[in-house]
Parts: structure tokens; sequence; C-alpha cells
């Protein structure tokens, strides 16, 4: 006699009752004022997938299948039974579902509306725990299981490649890799799609659409990213930028009941989602990982009913009259009430072939204490020749052995405040070396080795330094404002008692009041984070300013 499947087949990460928790009947209860009961019968299928699930439900009798279909025939991942809910993180986004909901034994089920359950995870705080945290975990299983509706052939070695696997890492979404240079079965399976090997890379997507080197904004548009969000709805507030700065606002927005609608160009994290770790932020004694933070602090967000549109960045803001309206990628234009702009900077990079991998692993991009130690005692590279780069040499030569300020210009006269210029030359630990630059940086696992040369003689000389400082400036991300708002001389955006009445009465301000703090040159308009003239670029002032310019849109708004 055969054995039945077990509910569970796939081993899971964490503990069974956490990924697929029963509730109590108690619970069960509270969970059905929110919903109503409904029979069902075997073989129907609640959810299938692919499509957005309207409904959450909870086992009462009978059991659910989660099933997965792939080329291979159907998998049962796993079986839900009396007191077991449904739903993953796409439940609270209003994706597209991975898997198909499907009834096994004939029962009874309490169907709750999906915005009945965004009330509920909201105000019922036991609940919306229990909630939470399996849909995350599913998530968590989806992902290590690769469990998703995409699969990616491509090359490692190739641009893009890695873009495409970023954006889908990035946005959190299971998908399996075959990679072409190690899986010899590969050939044939683009022969049964006809795609040439020119295409790299191929995404195939919901198991039939196939796209050949897409764009993420096609790859979202197949996997239904934004499929759930209404465009022409006007809304309190419309933020533009998904780092820590606009998952901020987002936050406080919508749980302090305001409707929001956050834009992201590319994946929410923004320049923090491209850290490996986070060490400095409040709360994480050992650090977090930038991308973690960033699915947290999204999904803490949807929790609270924001919606986040992916890879359709604003390409204009029409400022002229009220509501503002943002032009998105694609030619719509979303109107909001209030906006606030957390589209945050470029670092300004080394040109050297290898950088990505030593980024936070011998390469930094700001001084703070927590560098300062790693560098204790040791020789390390300042690259810049700005007072941001001054100020950094002369903190970490209080603990480096030598500090080496490597700059391609002749001198520092033009661009590093005279103070700074004098410490520099005052103190023995720093070596100004004009006229330099890196040519290359060597390393196993972090860096180990920089390579640099003096461009007075040519000579290239490599240099036993594991640290180097990268402090050649940000550009913000402002060039889509055309004119709209008041910038600073580097297109930084002013906000509050940095306009100046000039500034104001270009940009025709009509209030009888001056800008809020954090207000731009138009009212209602709003800018934090390293987008912002005179932010300090952390990720917790990112965090502070996203939170406090909500407040700032609630005076607005009653105004
Ligand atoms: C490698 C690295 C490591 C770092 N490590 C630390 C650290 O350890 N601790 C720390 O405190 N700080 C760190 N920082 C600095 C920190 O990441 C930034 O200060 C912080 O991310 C700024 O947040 P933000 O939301 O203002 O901008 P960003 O994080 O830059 O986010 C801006 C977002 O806006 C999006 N966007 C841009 N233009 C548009 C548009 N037109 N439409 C829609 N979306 C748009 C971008 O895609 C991006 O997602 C690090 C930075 C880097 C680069």
């Amino acid at each position: 006699m055969s054995s039945p499947t077990p509910d569970f087949p796939l081993p899971m990460s964490a503990p069974a009752e956490q990924v697929f928790p029963t509730l109590t009947p108690e619970q069960v209860a509270r969970v059905a004022k929110h919903g109503h009961a409904r029979a069902v019968s075997s073989g129907e299928v609640l959810v299938p997938a692919g499509h957005q699930a309207e409904s959450f439900f909870v086992v009462t009798a009978g059991s659910i299948e989660l099933v997965r279909r792939s080329k291979d025939g159907e998998q049962i991942v796993a079986v839900l039974r009396p007191g077991r809910f449904t739903g993953e993180v796409s439940m609270l986004s209003g994706r597209q579902a991975l898997v198909s909901l499907r009834v096994g034994e004939p029962g009874e089920v309490i169907d709750v509306k999906r915005d009945d359950l965004l009330a509920l995870v909201q105000n019922d705080s036991e609940l919306g725990d229990i909630f939470l945290r399996a849909f995350i975990l599913r998530r968590v299983e989806l992902i290590a299981h690769r469990l998703g509706d995409v699969v990616l052939i491509g090359s490692n070695f190739c641009q893009a490649t890695l873009r495409v696997k970023e954006f889908l890492t990035r946005n959190g979404h299971p998908h399996s890799f075959v990679d072409l240079d190690h899986d010899s079965g590969v050939q044939d399976l683009l022969d049964r799609f006809g795609v040439g090997v020119g295409d790299v890379p191929v995404l195939i997507c919901r198991g039939n659409v196939v796209l050949r080197n897409p764009t993420n904004l096609q790859i979202a548009d197949c996997l239904g990213f934004n499929a759930a969000i209404d465009q022409a709805l006007l809304r309190d507030v419309l933020i533009i930028g998904a780092g820590p700065a606009g998952l901020a606002a987002a936050v406080y927005g919508a749980s302090e009941g305001l409707k929001v609608l956050v834009l992201e160009s590319e994946a929410p994290g923004g320049q923090a989602g491209s850290s490996s770790k986070i060490e400095n932020y409040l709360g994480f004694p050992t650090g977090i990982s930038g991308q973690e933070l960033a699915a947290r602090a999204l999904t803490q967000a949807e929790k609270f009913g924001a919606e986040l549109m992916i890879a359709r960045g604003a390409r204009r803001l029409s400022c002229e009259r009220r509501p503002y309206a943002i032009e998105i990628d694609g030619g719509t234009r979303v109107p909001a009430l209030t906006v606030v702009i957390a589209t945050g900077a470029q670092y300004r990079k080394l040109q050297v072939e290898n950088l990505a991998r030593f980024e936070g692993a011998g390469v930094y991009y700001g001084a703070t204490p927590i560098e300062a130690q790693l560098c204790r005692g040791e020789e390390v590279v300042v690259v810049g020749g700005g007072n941001s780069a001054g100020q950094a040499a002369v903190f970490l030569a209080q603990t480096a052995k030598r500090v080496h300020v490597l700059v391609r210009a002749a001198g520092l006269d033009e661009s590093m405040s005279r103070y700074l210029i004098r410490r520099i030359e005052d103190n023995p630990a720093i070596n100004f070396r004009p006229r330099t630059e890196i040519v290359a940086l060597e390393g196993t696992n972090s860096l180990e080795r920089v390579r640099w040369r003096d461009n007075a003689t040519g000579a290239v000389t490599t240099h036993d330094i594991r640290h180097v400082f990268s402090m050649t400036g940000a550009v913000p991300n402002t060039g889509w404002l055309d004119g709209c708002i008041a910038l600073d001389e580097e297109g930084f955006i002013k906000t509050g008692s940095d306009l100046s009445k000039e500034d104001l009465d270009a940009a025709r301000w009509p209030l009888a009041r001056p800008p809020h703090l954090l207000e731009t040159s138009r009212p209602g308009v709003f800018a934090v984070g390293d987008v912002r003239r005179g932010n300090v670029k952390r990720v917790a002032s990112a965090v502070g300013e996203g939170s406090i310019a909500i407040t700032f849109v609630h005076r607005v708004l009653h105004e």
C-alpha cells in the first residue's frame, strides 16, 4: 500500500507550523466576521496561478491544495487542512498568484475579500502578525525552491543577464536560472522556443511567453507587477522612488490613512538595496542587508495599503496646476494631491572593471566610525578632491596608519576649502597624491591590493591596501523635474529655509506662509533623502525625512 502524500512534501527552512500555522477555533471565528462561509467541491479551482487572488481563504472543512504546474507536470506544494489559510506576499501587493489553489477534499471555506483582509491585518494585531509572518515565510520558501513562474536563461558573464537577475531578485520574485555556461541541455530548450544564442538572456515568463533580452518594464508587465494599480485614481500622495526615504514615507503615509502610490523606476531598496550589509542602522546590531531591509519595509507599507508601481519611472512633473500630475514611462499621467520626491542620487563610481565585487568589501562611499575601526593601523586610500574627501581623510587619519589622498587634478585649490587643505598639509599621516588615479583593484573575497597610476610619470605601482574610500560626489536624480522645482547649482532639490526669495518668486509661490520643512518651491511637493540639498547621505536620515514629510503632507491636505 502506498503511503499518502504528506501535507508538506518539500523541505522547509522554517518549521511547518510557522509557514502554515493552524488557527485556533476562536481565531477562525474572528476571521469569519470579515468574510462569508461557502461550500467547495473537490477539484474546484479557487485561484488559478497567474491570476490576482481576489480572496483569502481559511479552511473550515475538507482541504485546499497549493498546486504548481511546470513542463514536467503538476506538483502539490502543500495541503491546507481545517484551521489553515491561503495567501503569501502577492496577497498584499495585489499581484498574480504564483501557485493555483485547488480544492482537495470537499468541504467549506471562509472567503475573505482582499480589501477586508487588509483591514483585518491592520486592526487585529494578533492575526495580523500570524498572517504576515506566514506570507513572508511562504515567499522565502518559494524563492528557496525556485517555485516561481519564471525561467531565466543566460550567462553570469553577460551584463544583461545580471541586470535581469538583479531585477527579479530585488523584486523578491522566485525564478529558476539556467546557466548557459554549464547546462548542456540548454540548446535543446532554446531550439524548442526558436531562440538564437544572440538573444540571451531569454526569460520564459509564466510558462509560455518568451522574452528575448527583455527590458525591466517588459518583465514587470509580463509578470503583472502593476496590473492591480489604478493609474487614474487621484491619491493623497504620490511618492517618487522606493529607496529608504520613499519607503518610509509610504509606511507613515499609508499607516496614517492616506491613499499612497509609490513609483519606482527599478526595484525597491534604492542605493541601500545594493548594500550587502548596513551595520549602522538603528535596531540591527548585527547589521542587515539592504535588500532585506527594503523587503521588510515594502511588506510593511503594503500591509497598511500603500501601492507600488515597479519599473515605471517618473518622466515629468506637471506642476502648473493642482492637483499635480506625474507623467510616467509609457506616457500615462498619474494625478496626486501632494508629491514626495525621493529619487536619490547616483554615487560617482571609480572607473575600474571589478568595482562591484569590492563594494562594501573594501570600497566604501562614506567614512563613519565603523569604517574607521576597520582601518585601524592600516594604510587607506581616499579618492576625491572635494570637501567630503578632505573631511574623510582628516577623520580617517586619526585611526589609520597612513591615508593616501588621490586626485586626478594637479591640486586641491579649486575644489576643497582652505581649512581642510591646511589640515591635510599639516597632518604627517596624510599623503597627498595629485595627478594620480586607481587603475585596478585586486583581491579574492575582499580588497587586498590597489594599483594606481601617477599620470605625471605614467608609473603604475601596486600597494597592499585593503580600504578605499570613494568620495567623488553624487549626482542627484532630478533631470526629470525639468525646471518645475528650484534646484541648487549641483542639481539637488532646495527645500524649506534653503529656498531664497528669488527661488520662490521664480516659482510664483502662491501662499502667504513660507515653505514647510522639506517642502520645495511648489506647495505640497516635498523632497526627502539623498536627492535633497543638505541631506546627510545615510539610510537613517533618509528614513527620518520620509516620515517627517508625511506630517507636512497632512498639513497641506488640510490647507
Ligand atoms: C554601496 C553603498 C553602501 C551604502 N552603505 C550605507 C550604510 O552602510 N549605512 C548608511 O547609513 N548608508 C549607506 N549608504 C547610503 C544610503 O544607501 C543612502 O543614503 C540611501 O539609500 C538614500 O536613500 P534615498 O531613498 O534617499 O535614495 P536611494 O536609496 O538612492 O533611492 C532612490 C530610488 O529612487 C528611484 N528613482 C530614481 N529616479 C526615479 C524616477 N525618475 N522615477 C522613479 N523612481 C526613481 C531609484 O531607482 C531608487 O530606487 C550606502 C550607499 C551605497 C551606494
